[in-house]
């Protein structure tokens, strides 16, 4: 059957039948909301490519979890800035870090109600800014695997929900799940940034937490832009090395590989709306180029629709107004 007996037009004829027949809808359950957080400031410092985006101080962070909750949203993703950078990162996984103090402040504040994922990197603690052990301008991986682990670690001591390891490192998954299992975490699981691309939507991210690496470029562990196979096979990698979730980053301009990673395993898919996503929105909205809540909708809309079960997005600090 076909025109004029079929007609599409049938099914789109009020917002009562389109809101019915809703495939993909926006839940804020489903965003998780990011917070910088930096040791050593009293007051909030705004950056100036995230619009609306601070890094807040640790006297704040507690009030922020609070924030997040009132969004509807469910978790938060925290990102530590350090006092001090060095070449071994050893802020880190030091008990009384930033980010291992804040996970403490929002969980006596926020308790079980809000899940609390901590980024698990070394670029924002080195004096270098890479996400590694650096020797003589390379960056180790297998040495970069211990300190990981640690960080995984001294998070759940704090009392973190969930780790995210992100410093595309081979083996970090197993190297995080083991010292996780060794410390007696077996409950903790493991977000995994497994397709994190070598991408230049990362700026505002940087701007947000100093870690642009001061010589060469991230090139040789972040992945190829032009790869759809080796996403697979990370993604492939990191689920057989106890992956619980697997992330896609940034999101975006990479929808393909969202869609692939959705038909071939069965594991919750995480999509990063990462900085330069955002901060591009919010230029364009500020000069009424266009309307900035219809299509911060149908950006995170489209993620869904493309496979993504969840999205780490800076639009879920105001979530509730273009939900509406
Ligand atoms: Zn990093």
């Amino acid at each position: 059957m076909s025109f004029p007996a079929v007609r599409m037009r049938r099914l789109r004829r009020t917002q009562a039948l389109r809101d019915m027949l809703d495939q993909n809808t926006l839940n804020p359950s489903h965003l998780i909301y990011p917070i910088f957080v930096e040791e050593n400031i009293s007051q909030s410092v705004s950056i100036s490519s995230l619009p609306g985006y601070v890094r807040l101080p640790l006297a704040k962070v507690a009030a922020e979890g609070k924030a997040a909750l009132a969004q509807g949203c469910k978790s938060v993703f925290l990102f530590g800035i350090p006092a001090k950078k060095d070449e071994e990162g050893v802020s880190s996984y030091a008990k009384d870090g930033i980010v291992q103090n804040a996970i403490r402040e929002i969980k006596n504040v926020c308790g079980a109600e809000l899940v609390i994922i901590g980024d698990v990197c070394l670029c924002e603690y080195m004096s270098h800014g890479h996400c590694g052990i650096v020797r003589d301008n390379e960056v180790l991986n297998d040495p970069t695997l211990e300190l990981l682990g640690k960080i995984a670690v001294s998070y759940a001591e704090a009392g973190v929900d969930v780790v995210a390891p992100s410093a595309m490192m081979d083996g970090q998954v197993a190297a995080v799940r083991e010292a996780l299992d060794e410390a007696g975490y077996d409950q903790i699981p493991i977000m995994a940034y497994s397709a994190k691309y070598a991408s230049s939507f990362y700026g505002p991210f940087r701007e947000a937490a100093g870690s642009s690496p001061k010589f060469g470029d991230r090139k040789n562990y972040q992945m190829n832009q032009g790869n759809q196979r080796e996403a697979l096979r990370e993604i492939e990698l990191d689920i057989a090395e106890g992956a619980d979730m697997i992330m896609v980053k940034p999101a975006l301009a990479y929808l393909d590989i969202i869609a692939l990673a959705k038909a071939n395993f069965n594991i919750p898919i995480v999509a990063y709306n990462v900085s330069g996503e955002y901060s591009m929105v919010k230029a364009a909205a500020e000069n009424a180029w266009i309307d900035e809540k219809s299509v911060v909708r149908e950006i995170l809309v489209g993620m869904k629709r493309a496979g993504a079960d969840l999205i780490v997005t800076y639009h879920a600090k105001d979530i509730k107004s273009w939900l509406n």
